[in-house]
């Protein structure tokens, strides 16, 4: 039997550049659902209509609903895991260039980690879809206790948190940020993804297009395994606490 994080520390170590890839697992020992995977979120909230841009605009109350009920206070109370804070120690380091994140929680700045590249946005600015009006987080979940779903102060248009929904298109700037680091990188590190989200899953794709070394850990399959070096099936926690002595 190979010592998987033996490998994994052995292609890091020796990494010129790593692109770090996260996913909602990451942030799962943080205490905040994954969609996916085992007690993720769409046992309990249809795919369809969560996060879903075509459903929003037909029934915002939906998504605010479930804001109110279960997203705000998981994300206010959370807080950066170890596997957070090794990544923000690889960039210190040296050895990680950049964060490319599909998450929309904020851990990867809480934890120290500078260079983070946002993909689906972050979710603590709201904007009013019509006039562009922005609201803090804290005031509009005051408002949805008593307003479902909360409208625009300025103008009475719908309010959406500034977050790629399904359906949505990436932001440019992020875009050629990640094409970049995914292209420039030699080793790319996936961290709590399922790989299956695109156009998020085409950067691990790309960097081994350039000969990156693919290194996966992720609890339960990806739509990637086969193109990893190195796939740990593990918790992210677990696995950083067995490499990160190692580098
Ligand atoms: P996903 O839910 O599709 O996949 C998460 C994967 O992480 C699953 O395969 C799961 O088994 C695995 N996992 C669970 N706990 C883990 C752990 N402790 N360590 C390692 N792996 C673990 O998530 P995704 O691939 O990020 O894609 C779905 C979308 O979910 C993204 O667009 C993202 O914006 C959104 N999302 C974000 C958050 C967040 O910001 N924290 C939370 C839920 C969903």
């Amino acid at each position: 039997m190979p010592d998987l994080f033996a490998e994994a520390a052995r292609l890091l170590a020796g990494a010129r550049r790593i692109a770090a890839f996260t996913g909602a697992g990451i942030s799962a020992e943080s205490g905040i659902p994954t969609y996916r995977g085992e007690g993720g979120l769409w046992m309990d909230y249809d795919p369809d209509k969560y996060a879903n841009i075509d459903y929003f605009r037909e029934d915002p109350s939906y998504y605010w609903r479930f804001f109110r009920d279960v997203r705000y206070d998981k994300l206010v109370g959370s807080r950066p895991n170890r596997a957070h804070e090794a990544l923000a120690e690889l960039e210190t380091k040296g050895l990680v260039s950049d964060v490319i994140t599909q998450n929309i929680d904020g851990l990867h700045q809480a934890a120290g980690s500078t260079r983070v590249i946002e993909l689906h946005g972050n979710t603590r600015v709201i904007q009013c879809l019509k006039c562009s009006a922005e609201y803090g987080y804290e005031e509009i979940r005051k408002l949805v206790e008593t307003e479902l779903p909360p409208l625009c102060r300025a103008c009475g248009g719908i309010l959406k948190p500034k977050v790629v929904f399904f359906g949505e298109a990436l932001p440019e700037e992020a875009i050629a940020a990640a094409t970049e680091a995914s292209s420039g990188c030699d080793v790319f590190l996936v961290v709590g993804s399922s790989l299956v989200v695109y156009p998020a899953a085409w950067f691990p794709i790309l960097a081994k297009k350039r000969h990156a070394s693919l290194v996966i850990i992720n609890v339960g399959e990806t739509g990637l395994d086969e193109l990893a070096d190195v796939r740990i099936d593990e918790k992210a926690t677990v696995a950083f606490d067995r490499i990160m002595p190692l580098l």
